[in-house]
C-alpha cells in the first residue's frame, strides 16, 4: 500500500504544525518535517487531526420511515404507533439498504464506531439478522455494536425478554429496556430487573432507554444506576435520554446525582430528537427536552452526545453529523465556556468510545491510522461550523474527502457613507 504523507497539520492543543506519515494501516511517523517521495501528499494546512467520532445511539431500522408516514403531532406516542405499522414491512435487504445510506453518510462525517439500537419487538428479528451480517462485513470500515431493543416493552404484553434472548443467540452485543413505556411504574421497575438478570446470565451489555418523558417524578435512571451497581454491571451499563430530570425537584436531583456518581454508569443525551419531541404536551414554559448536562458535567458524570434518529417516525430530520448534534447541545445546555466546549468535543469521541468498551485512541506513532482532519483549530470552529471533516482515514487509507465549502462575495461591504439620509 502506498504511504500517505499529511503535511503541516495541527495536533489539538499544539502550537506548531507537524507532518504525519501513514503506512501499512498505522501512523508510521510524526515529525516537524517528513520527506517521503513515494507517498501520496495531503495538504493539512488549516486543518486539525484527531481520532474519529463515535456514535453511542443510532437507529438504522427506522431510518427514512419519515418518507412513508408523517408524525403529525411530533409526539413519541404517535411515532411509536407509526413504527408499529411500518416495522412488519421490513425485509433484510431493506434494512441493509437503509443502514448503508446512514452509515455511509456518517462515515463522511467522521464517525467510525456505532452503537445501533435494533427493535426486536414482535420477535421476527429481521433487522437484527440484517445488521449482524453488516457488522461482520463492514469491519474494515467501522465498528458496529448491536443492542436488542424491546420497543413494545418487557412486562406489558410483548415478550421482550424472549426476543432479546433470541437476538443474543444470533449475535446481538447487548440488550435494553424501556421502563417509562411499560403500563405501570411497577412493570417499569420489573423490566429493569429482568433486563439485568438476562444481561448477567448471558454476559451482555446493557443500554436502557429511561425517563424519555416529561413526567417529573419518573426516576428509572436512578434505579438503573443502583441496580447496575448491585449486579456489578456498572461498567457495561448506559442510559439514554433521561430527560425527565429536567423537571425533577432539587431533592430528587441530588439523589439522582449521588446514584450516578456512586455507580459510574454512562449517560447518553440525544439533543435533536428530545428537544423537538419532549414538552409537546406542556404549555410554556417548556423544558429544553434534554438531561441537565451542565450539572452532570460539573459532577464529572460521563455523558455522550448522540445523533439518534435519522428521518424516522420520531424525528423527520437527520444529517449524520455528530458535530451538528454537539452544536445543538451547546445551545440547549448553555455550554459556551471554553472548557465546556472542549468537554462537548469529548462527548462525541472519547466518552462514547469508553461507553462502548473500545480502546482509547490517540494520535501517536504505532497507533492505527484511523483519523479525521477537521477545518479550524479550536472547538468553537469545529462545533460552530459543524462541517464534515475534509479527510477521513481508515486503517491508513482515505475513506472520504469533503471539498472545502467557499462562497464568493460579489459586492463590497461599505464602511463609510458621505451622506446619511433618513
Ligand atoms: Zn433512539
Amino acid at each position: 500500500m502506498r504511504p500517505i504523507l499529511i503535511k503541516s497539520v495541527k495536533m489539538p492543543g499544539e502550537d506548531d504544525p507537524v507532518d504525519i506519515r501513514l503506512h501499512h494501516g498505522l501512523i508510521a511517523e510524526i515529525a516537524p518535517e517528513i520527506h517521503c517521495s513515494e507517498a501520496e501528499r495531503i495538504d493539512g494546512s488549516g486543518l486539525t487531526v484527531m481520532p474519529p467520532f463515535a456514535e453511542a445511539h443510532i437507529h438504522l431500522d427506522t431510518a427514512f420511515c419519515a418518507d412513508e408516514m408523517e408524525n403529525q403531532s411530533g409526539t413519541l406516542d404517535e411515532g411509536i404507533a407509526i413504527w408499529q405499522k411500518l416495522r412488519p414491512r421490513l425485509t433484510e435487504s431493506l434494512v441493509q439498504e437503509k443502514a448503508e445510506r446512514v452509515l455511509g453518510k456518517m462515515l463522511t462525517e467522521g464517525v467510525q464506531s456505532f452503537r445501533v439500537m435494533v427493535d426486536v419487538s414482535g420477535g421476527q428479528l429481521t433487522a437484527m439478522r440484517a445488521l449482524v451480517q453488516m457488522r461482520e462485513a463492514g469491519r474494515e470500515l467501522f465498528d458496529l455494536q448491536l443492542i436488542a431493543f424491546p420497543q413494545n416493552g418487557i412486562c406489558s404484553g410483548d415478550d421482550g425478554i424472549r426476543h432479546m434472548k433470541e437476538a443474543l443467540e444470533i449475535g446481538a452485543d447487548g440488550i435494553s429496556a424501556v421502563p417509562h413505556l411499560e403500563e405501570t411504574r411497577k412493570k417499569g421497575s420489573d423490566s429493569i430487573k429482568q433486563c439485568f438478570d438476562l444481561a448477567v446470565s448471558e454476559d451482555a451489555t446493557v443500554h436502557i432507554f429511561a425517563d424519555e418523558t416529561d413526567e417529573s417524578d419518573s426516576r428509572f435512571t436512578e434505579q438503573v444506576a443502583k441496580v447496575a451497581q448491585r449486579y456489578g454491571w456498572e461498567n457495561r451499563t448506559a442510559v439514554s435520554h433521561a430527560n425527565a430530570m429536567e423537571y425533577a425537584s432539587e431533592t430528587d436531583m441530588v439523589k439522582l446525582l449521588e446514584a450516578l456518581i456512586s455507580s459510574g454508569i454512562h449517560l447518553v443525551t440525544c439533543p435533536t430528537v428530545n428537544s423537538v419531541m419532549n414538552g409537546r404536551t406542556r404549555t410554556s414554559p417548556k423544558g429544553r427536552g434534554i438531561m441537565r448536562v451542565k450539572e452532570l458535567m460539573k459532577a464529572n458524570i460521563p455523558v455522550a452526545c448522540a445523533h439518534d434518529d435519522y428521518r424516522s417516525p420520531f424525528y423527520p430530520l437527520g444529517t449524520g453529523s455528530l458535530l451538528k448534534s454537539a452544536n445543538l447541545l451547546v445551545h440547549l445546555g448553555q455550554l459556551t465556556a471554553k472548557e465546556e466546549l472542549q468537554k462537548v468535543m469529548a462527548m462525541i469521541g472519547p466518552v462514547p468510545r469508553k461507553l462502548m468498551g473500545l480502546s482509547e485512541t490517540s494520535i501517536a506513532e504505532g497507533e492505527h491510522a484511523n483519523l479525521i482532519l477537521l477545518e479550524g483549530e479550536a472547538p468553537e470552529e469545529w462545533i460552530g461550523h459543524a462541517q464534515a471533516p475534509r479527510y477521513v482515514f481508515r486503517r491508513g487509507r482515505i475513506l472520504s474527502y469533503t471539498p472545502q465549502v467557499t462562497s464568493e462575495l460579489k459586492m463590497t461591504v461599505p464602511k463609510t457613507a458621505d451622506i446619511i439620509e433618513i
